[in-house]
């Protein structure tokens, strides 16, 4: 039997909740539903650490933290052999995603959205072919084929992560792909983000204090704009360089922003990796929240007004002009300079000044002041030059 509904969500990760959420508040008559390929609680390698922005982030989308947690209220940055502990604006939070997924999952359906589990999206087409042409009942309508049957839908939000199937099915290629390995270990571990950019990748290495089954513990791991050699085996050099233990470090890739990447694509808006998120840091969490929530709200006010076609438009717009688009655009643009081979830019991420900036922008600052911070600093360590 064929499900009827408005708005079809594929993932129910942060971006997937985030969207479903906001479009719930925004047209309560609306018929929005979830589908997702895992069962829930299921685990996702992350490092688990959301930023005093991705924290913002998650207010804004309605939902409450209400996981176990370590809360942590600085950040150190090593560059260039300098070492800064810098003060975060706002405390980030270590949560484990096992636990944090399933409890964005629970909010959801609490508010009323019905989330579907084992129900992967696994093909698109317009509901209009098959003879039942423009004005008849499948009009501006497609079909969703999932591992729990057909859905006719109008809107889609395609949150389903950098392993989902909605890319693919709605044409469009993986886009940039950054690697990254993570490791938990058991014991404790100074109470502050630690991010080594002398990790000898075009990238970093990281360790966060966490929980793990309610003791102190902490997780590491390794992250590269670029495809690099034995990630793995360098992770666990570091980490026995650093005295912190040993990691079996597991793999996965995070699907990154690029400059002008599409926002949508035939009936869907794009949000969480399936949109791409901070290729500086792999910071996906806040985005995901970010871009879910604009996703749903809009999806909602163009369904509701029955002006879909609008809605890549509207949606590009909302992203750009918001306060964490204005840092993703930010940090899209400054990411393959830092990480690259220009050494003017790692000597410029070495000052103090620019540690602070950052601290800043991923606290959920505004962007505009320690952007402009960012980029007067950059002028004046290249001597002017571009
Ligand atoms: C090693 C590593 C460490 C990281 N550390 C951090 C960190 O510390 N802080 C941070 O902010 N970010 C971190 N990230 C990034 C962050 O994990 C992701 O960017 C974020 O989870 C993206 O959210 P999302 O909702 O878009 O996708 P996901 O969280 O991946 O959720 C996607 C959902 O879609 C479902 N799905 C998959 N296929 C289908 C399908 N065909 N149909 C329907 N559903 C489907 C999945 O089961 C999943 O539930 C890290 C990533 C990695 C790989």
């Amino acid at each position: 039997m064929t499900t009827e509904v408005d708005l079809l969500v594929a993932g129910a990760g942060p971006a997937g909740c985030a969207a479903a959420l906001a479009a719930r508040r925004t047209a309560p008559g609306l018929r929005v539903l979830v589908v997702d390929a895992a069962r829930f609680p299921r685990d996702k390698l992350c490092g688990g650490a959301i930023t005093g922005g991705g924290l913002r982030e998650m207010a804004q989308a309605g939902l409450e933290l209400r996981v176990p947690r370590v809360s942590v209220s600085h950040v150190v940055l090593r560059v260039e052999g300098r070492e800064h502990r810098v003060r975060l604006q706002r405390p980030a939070a270590v949560i484990r995603r096992i636990e944090w997924d399933a409890d964005l999952v629970a909010q959801v359906r609490a508010a009323g959205v019905e989330v579907a589990e084992g129900a992967g999206l696994a093909g698109l087409r317009r509901a209009g072919e098959g003879g039942r042409g423009p004005g008849g009942p499948g009009a501006g309508r497609w079909m969703a084929e999932t591992a729990a049957g057909p859905v006719r839908f109008r809107l889609l939000v395609a949150a389903d992560g950098s392993a989902g199937a909605s890319l693919r099915l709605l044409g469009l290629g993986p886009g940039r792909r950054a690697p990254a390995r993570e490791g938990v270990c058991p014991g404790g571990a100074p109470v502050e983000l630690l991010f080594d950019l002398d990790a000898g990748i075009p990238g970093y290495a990281w360790r966060f204090p966490c929980l793990l089954g309610g003791a102190p513990a902490h997780n590491a791991g390794i992250y590269s704009l670029e495809p690099s050699p034995r990630l793995s085996t360098r992770l666990v050099a570091w980490m026995e360089r650093e005295g912190a233990g040993r990691v079996e470090p597991a793999a996965w890739s995070i699907r990154t922003r690029e400059p002008g990447g599409p926002v949508a694509a035939g009936p869907a808006l794009l949000a969480g990796e399936a949109l791409g998120v901070d290729p500086l840091a792999g910071e996906g969490i806040r985005y995901a929240l970010w871009s879910g929530r604009i996703a749903g709200r809009l999806a909602a006010r163009v369904l509701v007004a029955g002006a879909v076609g609008l809605a890549p438009a509207l949606y590009r717009a909302a992203l750009a002009t918001s306060r964490s688009g204005v840092t993703l655009a930010l940090f899209s643009r400054l990411a393959p300079r830092l990480h690259g081979p220009d050494p003017r830019w790692r000597r410029m991420a070495s000052d103090r000044a620019v540690a602070e900036g950052f601290a800043a922008l991923v606290s959920g600052a505004s962007a505009v002041g320690p952007g402009l911070r960012l980029l007067a600093r950059h002028r004046a360590l290249s001597g002017g030059r571009p």
